[in-house]
């Protein structure tokens, strides 16, 4: 078989080949959307409470595979052990919390003259989700999780380069019991499965995690069929720490915040600013703190961060960093893998391409500012707008912080952003919709109004 119709999976720590798996066509994807469509009214018409307890199992086998899961995560994607076993209970978290949500899925009645007026919330039918290689596990689960819930049909293509665990989670939802077809796996290339689903017109939703530059291509296809497209796309997202913080735990927290994942993040704090008369201080605090993160074998519990994810992304990372350029710099093994050290660079100009694009590596910044309406000047001096943090111990600033800047996730002494109860998305060029939170089922549904008149016969 030619390259293009199988998908080499790499070990990204020793670029040892993990697995070959066959490419989904655009005639598999055909043929996929049929069965998916006959799964879908199946479940549909299924009694929520049914539907419901068959998420809870499908959560239940997760969690009883989660060891499993998370290996297949560190083998084929590079992500720590713990981290990836994180990432295989946020999938059973996701579910269990969109199981709860199916028999809560109500629409309202409208107070109307002449009769009674009701909103039914009505599946979509077959949603498509297609995920990034980052975090194979929670993205692909983000999207299935509530769209299932909601009663849809699910066809999800994982990355090229992460197939294994995205294929692992479609043998467990059969396992435990979910009707066949109706969550399908299409392991794929993007141009051609991907590209497919986008332009089917059986598929009503894309749910679309990735680049910006396709994001908009996938929103221009979609829209010319008017399906419905979310995207999530890439970050700049900052870190402001102002003097009046805790510093010594601001420091504390920074590395991981871009470091975590090797930086292959989207929320990544990326800019670290820092306010001009802390700056030295700070930085004497946070160096000894970058220097101590070990990075090498995922597969070691004491690791803090593995290799990053393809050669590609490899070569990406380096050309956004001059060896020589000041700053603060980890370790990294040498020979096979695709590592790069925990690189925080100073003295960068805050228009240099590094400082404003999204660098999806263990990079970040430091760019002093002097007062609050700087640091919030310099937040939003970027095309993208998904994450934040800011540090200090003033409530009033940091709530007038918050509402400073543009972005769809802001966190105060914390870098926390992604949590499946809330709500999460991009403003400006990192996204459009939001995902996960209270409303993640209502995003899989259409709104349908039926008004019943309460008129006898006309006289
Ligand atoms: P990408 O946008 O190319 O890929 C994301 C997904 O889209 C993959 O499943 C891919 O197969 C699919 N895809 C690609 N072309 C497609 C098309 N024409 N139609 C439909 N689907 C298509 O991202 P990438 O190349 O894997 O990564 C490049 C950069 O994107 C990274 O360096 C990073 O900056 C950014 N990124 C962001 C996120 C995020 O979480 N926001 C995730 C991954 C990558």
């Amino acid at each position: 078989m030619s390259h293009e119709h199988e998908l080499h999976v790499l070990n990204p720590a020793t670029e040892e080949v993990v697995a070959t798996v066959p490419a989904a066509t655009a005639a598999d994807v055909d043929a996929a959307v049929v069965r998916a469509a006959r799964a879908q009214e199946r479940w549909a018409a299924l009694p929520p409470a049914d539907r419901a307890r068959l998420l809870r199992r499908f959560a239940v086998a997760v969690d009883e595979h989660r060891e499993e899961l998370a290996r297949l995560e560190v083998r084929e994607a590079g992500h720590t052990v713990g981290n990836a076993r994180w990432e295989a209970g946020n999938v059973r978290d996701l579910l269990d919390y969109a199981a709860g949500g199916v028999e809560r899925l109500t629409g309202r009645q409208i107070p109307v003259p002449g009769g009674l007026d009701v909103t039914l919330l009505e599946p979509l039918g077959v949603v498509a989700v297609i995920a990034p290689w980052n975090f194979p596990m929670p993205i692909a689960a983000w999207g299935t999780a509530p769209a299932l819930a909601a009663g849809n049909a699910v066809l999800l293509k994982p990355a090229e380069t992460t197939p294994l665990t995205a294929l692992r989670l479609a043998g467990l939802a059969l396992e435990a019991g979910l009707p066949e077809d109706l969550f399908q796996v299409l392991p794929g290339h993007g141009p051609v499965a991907g590209d497919a689903l986008v332009g089917h017109p059986g598929v009503a939703k894309i749910v679309f995690t990735g680049s910006t530059a396709v994001g908009k291509r996938v929103l221009a296809k979609g829209s010319a069929l008017l399906k419905r497209v979310t995207l999530e796309l890439g970050g700049k997202s900052p870190n402001i720490v102002f003097a009046d913080a805790d510093l010594e735990a601001a420091a504390a927290a920074a590395p991981m915040s871009f470091l975590d994942n090797c930086g292959q993040d989207c929320c990544a704090r990326t800019r670290v600013l820092v306010q001009r008369s802390v700056h030295d201080r700070f930085l004497d605090l946070l160096a000894p703190a970058i220097e101590s993160v070990v990075v090498g074998d995922p597969a070691d519990e004491k690791t803090d961060m593995g290799p990053l994810i393809s050669r590609t992304q490899l070569e990406r990372v380096r050309s956004y960093v001059d060896p020589g350029a000041p700053g603060i710099r980890g370790t990294a093994p040498e020979g096979p893998g695709f590592w790069f050290p925990p690189t925080l660079l100073t003295g960068v100009e805050p228009h240099a391409r590094v400082a404003v694009e999204e660098v999806f590596g263990p990079v970040a910044v430091v760019l002093p500012f002097e007062d609050e309406a700087e640091a919030v000047a310099l937040a939003n001096a970027t095309d993208y707008g998904l994450s934040g943090s800011v540090w200090t111990r003033d409530v009033g600033r940091a709530l007038r912080v918050s509402q400073g800047v543009r972005a769809g996730n802001l966190s105060v002494n914390s870098h926390a952003s992604v949590r499946y109860w809330t709500p999460f998305g991009g403003f400006k060029q990192s996204g459009v919709g939001r995902e996960l939170g209270p409303d993640a089922l209502a995003a899989f549904t259409e709104t349908k109004n039926v008004f019943i008149s309460t008129e006898g016969p006309a006289q």
